[in-house]
């Protein structure tokens, strides 16, 4: 057994003891839930997926599907409309409370009832039917696997959710609902009443994680800007009125529903998903809140926690870089002679605002004197985002303007970001960077000079 599965095994064993909560009876055919029932499931960024007890039984996906029908939405109508449509404050209410914006009609947030039922109502479809299939591609998208529906918890749900459908008609009549409240509801209703598996859950969530690409079948499901803002609502908006507490005791974006599912989010590290019908008084799963806080605190999950940098972005400042060209003896003496004159500083990895930070500190500790030229080596660097490619811009060109000439050696897609730089030369190669650089000061080049055309590869 490998250690995840091992680690999750141990945390079943130890949480499955653990008694409390009601199973969920205003949806009549949900009292029907074996309150033992206990499943967790974890997905990686990896695609690998780790599970323990029942994570493999089927229930109702109830408010778990809130978030990800937000991020089809929030997908089709765009940040600005979505918001008008629908706001982002947490209500500090229960889930069914009637939490409206006064004069508008807004819901709070759309992972209470009322603003999840307007958030199905504004996926774009040509008529009831049409929305449903939409969703439930969406969810299964999200999950990986097609996905079904229990219609006896539909039925049930629909025979006795009046005051779900009175929320709707209230949003009608205050202006914030558009379409027929009562389709509406059913629609909800369907979307709620979708079939999962704690193991599904844990790949939807990790889906969000991974900045909306499925991780295990490779699809991009949504934009990553609509991962984060699904997630940010999450945050905030995500356990009901116990959203505070959660968010100061586990620390991760979570969604949690009445048939005692519950999905967290570690963004950029993994999906997690539980499964347990007892319910605490706030409607989150009892085992599910405690498994998770257990796991925040054993593994340090909480998002305040700093981030631990695992690999060294700079890899060298190295003065007298030399390339592999053969040279005369005479031409060697006079490389060996102005050794300062050539500098290499090397990066690998990712490029965000603190590795970029660094980066541009070794830069600014290593630059010759008197002027030289400066080599930029960006050759295993994996990705540059566009902040810190301004960033970068910026400091060599200052670089540039001191009299130095700026040598980038980077791989294709980032040899862009030099093209767009008329005062660098740019190398697909570390090596022919350095070996022009020897070229131009054996030439007796002036490096203050700008380049001329023709110069450089
Ligand atoms: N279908 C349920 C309802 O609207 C979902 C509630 C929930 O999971 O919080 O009452």
């Amino acid at each position: 057994m490998d250690p995840v599965t091992k680690a999750l095994d141990e945390l079943h064993w130890r949480i499955s003891g653990l008694k409390g909560g009601e199973v969920a009876s205003y949806i009549p055919e949900l009292a029907r839930a074996d309150p033992d029932d206990f499943g967790i499931a974890i997905t990686s960024m990896g695609g690998r997926r780790y599970r323990a007890g029942k994570a493999d039984t089927e229930f109702t996906i109830q408010s778990v599907s809130k978030p990800f029908v937000y991020a089809l939405a929030l997908t089709d109508l765009g940040p600005e409309e979505m918001l008008g449509r629908v706001g982002a404050e947490p209500s500090g209410e229960a889930f069914n409370a009637i939490s409206l914006e006064p004069g508008t009609g807004r819901p709070a947030n759309p992972m209470v009832n009322a603003g999840a039922i307007a958030t199905t109502a504004l996926v774009p479809a040509s008529d009831p039917e049409a929305r449903s299939a939409r969703i439930l591609d969406c969810l299964s998208a999200f999950a990986g696997r097609r996905l079904g529906y229990d219609e006896e918890v539909y039925a049930s749900e629909a025979a006795t959710g009046d005051r779900n459908r009175a929320l709707a008609y209230l949003m009608r009549s205050a202006g914030s609902l558009s379409e027929d409240p009562y389709a509406v509801t059913a629609t909800y209703f369907r979307q709620c009443s979708v079939l999962v598996t704690a193991a599904d859950l844990a790949v939807m969530a990790a889906t969000l994680a991974n900045g909306g690409r499925n991780p295990v079948t490779g699809e991009r499901v949504v934009e990553r800007d609509v991962a984060v803002r699904t997630l940010a609502v999450m945050a905030t908006c995500g356990m009901y009125d116990g959203a505070g507490e959660w968010l100061l005791n586990v620390g991760l974006p979570a969604k949690s529903g009445v048939s005692g599912g519950l999905i967290a989010v570690g963004p950029g590290r993994f999906g997690i998903a539980v499964y347990s019908p007892p319910l605490d008084p706030a409607g989150n799963s009892v085992r599910g809140v405690a498994a998770l806080t257990a796991m925040s605190e054993r593994l340090a999950l909480h998002l305040m926690h700093a981030p631990v940098h695992l690999t060294a972005t700079v890899t060298d400042t190295g003065h007298g870089a030399r390339s592999s060209r053969a040279r005369s003896a005479e031409q060697s003496a006079l490389l060996n002679g102005s050794s300062r004159r050539i500098v290499a500083v090397g990066a690998q990895g990712e490029l965000e605002f603190t590795e970029t930070e660094q980066l541009l500190g070794a830069v600014e500790g290593a630059v010759p004197e008197p002027p030289g030229w400066l080599v930029l080596d960006l050759m295993a660097v994996t990705g540059i985002r566009p902040g810190s490619a301004a960033m970068l811009a910026a400091a060599l060109a200052d670089v540039a303007r001191r009299g130095h000439r700026v040598v980038v050696a980077a791989q294709e897609p980032f040899l862009a970001v030099a093209d767009e730089h008329p005062a660098w030369h740019a190398f697909g190669s570390r090596d022919e960077a350095v070996a022009w650089c020897e070229d131009q000061l054996l030439a007796g080049g002036p490096p203050a000079s700008r380049p001329t055309a023709g110069d450089g590869g």
